[in-house]
């Protein structure tokens, strides 16, 4: 009797198993024509300045249009391009739509590119980057490069030498959802980050936990102590933005200024209005 159970049991799990191996393969079919047809798009974060709410860039986010799933978000695509090794045409491909698309803006506005710790251990990458810079014309001063601390400890001797050329290109490069993992002090002052980016778990928790408080204004501290600039992900009240302003912190990116959109959605403030209007109308955003 329980040994009937028992191969049942496998059975089942056999078959849940093969169900999960199909699933996976379709979609890495899928991500395949995807890739190869269009069926990636890239919509756009504004990040603003923190007294002014002048607008200073945009955060590129990856997005999949799937003919039966709809948008699918990069959390459910990007490790699955890192595992089947498609991870670098999609880098590549993000990287060249945001760059040409920001060469046309009529404001020489800064565009912030994720990288995927995969695409950061290519060894080639700044060539790679920089050819797509020459081929669409947006000048290295105005790419941003985000990446997480993931990216970094693989191998720390290669990711220091593919920052000092990215960095020697005019390139600036942020860390990502500081203080989500293993970074530490060490690490901010042996790589030459411009930016630190601070996770949106502690920025939506300013006002209502006394230890995220004072872990964003310990961040903070330290980016001023440090001479790198600091930004707060995930901004979504007034509130989180009286705090962060009382506590100087320079650049916000969050809901409330603007969820990520296709890049048309932002054509008033392209054309010159200031995001502050932006950040009144983007309370009720249209959803996608
Ligand atoms: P990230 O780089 O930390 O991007 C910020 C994420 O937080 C985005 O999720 C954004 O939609 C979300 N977010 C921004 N403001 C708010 C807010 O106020 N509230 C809340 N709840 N969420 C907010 P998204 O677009 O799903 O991207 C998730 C992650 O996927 C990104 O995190 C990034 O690590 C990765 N990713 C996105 N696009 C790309 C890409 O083109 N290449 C690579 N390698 N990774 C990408
Ligand atoms: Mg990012
Ligand atoms: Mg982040
Ligand atoms: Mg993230």
């Amino acid at each position: 009797q329980a040994k009937a159970e028992g191969r049942n049991c496998y059975r089942m799990f056999d078959a849940a198993m093969d169900e999960a191996i199909t699933r996976r393969r379709e979609l890495e079919r899928d991500l395949r024509t995807a890739l190869a047809n269009g069926g990636l798009e890239l919509h756009y974060q504004p990040q603003v300045r923190a007294g002014s709410c002048e607008l200073i860039g945009f955060e590129a986010l990856a997005r999949w249009r799937h003919p039966v799933r709809g948008l699918i978000p990069p959390g459910e695509f990007i490790q699955l391009a890192e595992e089947t090794g498609l991870i670098s045409a999609l880098g590549e491909w993000v990287l060249r739509s945001a760059c040409s698309e920001a060469a046309r803006w009529t404001r020489p506005l800064k565009l912030a590119v994720n990288l995927s710790p995969r695409e950061f251990q290519q060894s080639d990458l700044p060539e790679r980057i920089f050819a797509i810079l020459a081929e669409t014309g947006l000048p290295p001063s105005r790419l941003e490069i985000e990446i997480t601390e993931t990216a970094i400890f693989a191998d720390m001797s290669r990711a220091l030498s593919i920052l000092m050329r990215l960095k020697a290109l005019g390139i600036s490069i942020a860390m990502d959802d500081f203080g989500t993992g293993y970074a530490s002090l060490a690490t901010l002052q042996a790589f030459p980050f411009d930016k630190i980016k601070i996770d949106r778990s502690f920025v939506g928790q300013v006002e209502t936990s006394p230890q995220a408080a004072v872990i964003v204004r310990a961040v903070l501290g330290l980016g001023r102590s440090l001479g790198i600039g600091v930004v707060a992900e995930g901004v979504e009240t007034a509130g989180q933005v009286r705090f962060l302003v009382g506590e100087n912190c320079e650049e916000l990116q969050g809901y409330l200024f603007g969820k990520p959109q296709p890049i048309e959605s932002f054509a008033e403030v392209m054309g010159g209005r200031q995001a502050c209007d932006l950040a009144i109308r983007a309370a009720p955003v249209r959803q996608p």
